[in-house]
């Protein structure tokens, strides 16, 4: 997930931007649903009925989840065939969480953050919940019936905690300079894999400038789990790092890299190097948007950015072409039945 604000200004649209009725539905294979300010300062699970989600049947999307917060909006979206729903931590609210059975508050916060100035550190632990004990948080809400990957997980070195205390999707915080321990992130990434593990479910991974130790964890606990997948996205480590690691270790048709207008298409110079590495299979699309924040239009609009952006670095001779690739490709890094 990046910081997104609202930004508006997409401009007029007009009808070329509407997606055409093909056969195959575009995918956004790593989307979110906010998370909401006020229910988070409540510091419990919100009862909200009252946020809107896309529901369009043309676009096949995998909804993640980060958070105690947004957790509760994504269990309420219908798990169907065109809308996954996704159990994850994110680094960024890894510090919510404690793997120790008795702890308190602060001596918990004192463990997992790391923070250049006291006071600085004091006023964050105010505004901060008490953690949520990991194990569980995985007992009260996993239920293997109700979720097809585990995502969004993963390691971030260069996030700080905004003074709230974790990110909110709208107006959040001033940054500080506190940061959480890349220990503690890899203890409840760790743990994020293990769960992966025990119900063989494809994963959905955050990695900022922590590829090597990310690797390390992912292979050394899901190597040998042949039917397991794994989805690196908005990937922005090198092309070594995929072609001496990811996709020569893992059987290469285990890994698959999904594209963001954000990140991978800031400039095409980034996309490039990456789509000319590694198999077409390999291929998903995503736009990493909370969808409850974003009207229909300006969704389309970015995930068909995406499609535009590959479409033209590979070559592709129509867009229905891309379409049923990468719509096959998430359906085999979901285990399903390949339309061919
Ligand atoms: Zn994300």
């Amino acid at each position: 997930m990046f910081q997104w604000k609202r930004a508006g200004g997409y401009g007029k649209q007009n009808k070329s931007d509407c997606i055409e009725m093909t056969s195959f539905p575009y995918v956004d294979a790593h989307c979110h649903l906010s998370t909401d300010r006020i229910v988070s300062h409540g510091f419990g699970y919100s009862n909200s009925d009252s946020f809107n989600y896309v529901e369009y049947r043309d676009v096949l999307r995998c909804v993640m989840s980060n958070n105690q917060f947004d957790l509760m909006k994504v269990k309420k979206i219908r798990n169907n065939s065109m809308l996954i729903r996704s159990f994850g931590i994110h680094p960024w609210y890894s510090h919510l969480f404690t793997l120790k059975d008795d702890i308190g508050k602060l001596e918990h916060y004192r463990e997992v953050l790391q923070w250049k100035d006291e006071q600085e550190f004091q006023k964050l632990v105010e505004a901060l919940p008490p953690p949520l004990k990991l194990q569980q948080y995985i007992d009260d809400n996993f239920n293997a019936n109700e979720f097809d990957v585990i995502g969004e997980i993963g390691l971030d070195k260069l996030f700080r905690l905004p003074d709230n205390g974790f990110y909110t999707s709208v107006d959040t915080g001033r940054l500080t300079r506190t940061q959480v321990k890349i220990s503690h992130q890899v203890n409840v990434f760790h743990a994020m894999l293990q769960l992966s593990k025990q119900y063989q479910l494809p994963i959905s991974v955050h990695d900022v400038k922590c590829h090597q130790v990310l690797f390390e964890s992912v292979y050394d606990i899901l190597g040998d789990q042949d039917a397991i997948n794994i989805c690196l996205h908005s990937y922005t480590g090198s092309v070594e790092m995929l072609g001496h690691f990811w996709f020569k270790k893992f059987n290469q048709n285990r890994v698959f890299l999904s594209f963001s207008g954000f990140i991978n298409f800031s400039n095409s110079a980034t996309a490039m190097p990456l789509l000319q590495s590694i198999p077409k299979e390999s291929i998903l699309t995503e736009t990493d948007f909370p969808i409850d924040l974003q009207t229909e239009q300006e969704l389309q609009l970015e995930i068909k950015k995406v499609y535009n952006g590959i479409r033209e670095i590979l070559q592709f001779e129509s867009e229905d072409a891309l379409r049923a690739l990468v719509y096959n490709n998430t359906q085999r890094f979901l285990k399903r039945d390949v339309e061919q």
